[in-house]
């Protein structure tokens, strides 16, 4: 229902459903130039050249976020013809669209979850992470992957991740913020996942889903590191997670 309203929205007001930000140049591309207090005439000189080429680069700037916001505008301008929900069920949705471009009509597929995901980074007083183990049948393959799943409907996503993390590893978050927020695949999922980052773990009890098998493991915060920097985890969760906890310094 909700997807169903928000395409109306969009057909009606010609919008699309993600924009991407038009987005600054490179500031490390700017070359930073000093000035001396002492000002010879031969500063002076250098003074005039960079405000000269201050003024060249912000006229460069203005003209370029000018183009980012009208390529920005021209990219966006899809308009929504028909949508049609062509498999629908409580965990996954195939959506197939016909949109209009430029006088061109397109169609296309994509998949749509009904609700958000919910993934968390755990460490222990010993300076491990809580790894979850499971076979991951569209790829055929047992992997290293995050306490995650799928929010309830209406379900906050803190309190969402809280209870799945305790459901598959037994072990209660006290402490819990927010770690990330991304798309994985958006140009054929709309599957957006929220990431996490608990700590001062309370052990309680695992309560699995029927049909859910899995082992927890703890493994130190420098291997985990190395076995996603030599490739060794390909779950996107959880390579997201860490490097985006060790960045901010959260582990
Ligand atoms: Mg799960």
């Amino acid at each position: 229902m909700v997807i169903q309203i928000k395409l109306a929205v969009q057909a009606a007001g010609n919008l699309p459903a993600e924009i991407e930000p038009v987005r600054a140049p490179n500031s490390s591309s700017i070359t930073p130039i000093k000035l001396k207090k002492n000002r010879s005439s031969r500063n002076v000189d250098r003074s005039r050249r960079l405000r000269h080429t201050l003024l060249e680069y912000n006229t460069d700037y203005l003209t370029l976020i000018s183009a980012n916001t009208a390529m920005t505008e021209k990219l966006s301008a899809y308009k929504l013809v028909r949508s049609q929900t062509v498999f629908d069920h409580p965990w996954v949705r195939i959506v197939q669209d016909l949109l209009e471009y430029e006088g061109k009509l397109f169609p296309y597929f994509y998949l749509a979850s009904p609700v958000e995901a919910v993934a968390t980074v755990g460490l222990t007083a010993q300076g491990e992470i809580i790894l979850t183990r499971q076979y991951r049948h569209p790829i055929g393959q047992v992997i290293y992957d995050l306490p995650a799943g799928r929010l309830e409907p209406g379900e906050d996503p803190l309190a969402g991740a809280r209870r799945e993390f305790e459901e598959e590893t037994g072990f209660y978050p006290r402490q819990i913020e927010q770690l990330g927020y991304y798309n994985q695949f958006p140009g054929t999922l709309r599957a957006a996942t929220n990431l996490f980052f608990a700590h001062d773990l309370q052990a309680t009890h695992q309560h699995l889903d029927p049909g859910e098998f899995l082992d927890v493991v703890l493994k130190p915060v420098s291997e985990v590191k190395e076995m996603i920097l030599s490739g060794k985890i390909i779950d996107g969760s959880l390579q997201l997670g860490v490097l985006l906890a060790l960045q901010k310094g959260l582990l």
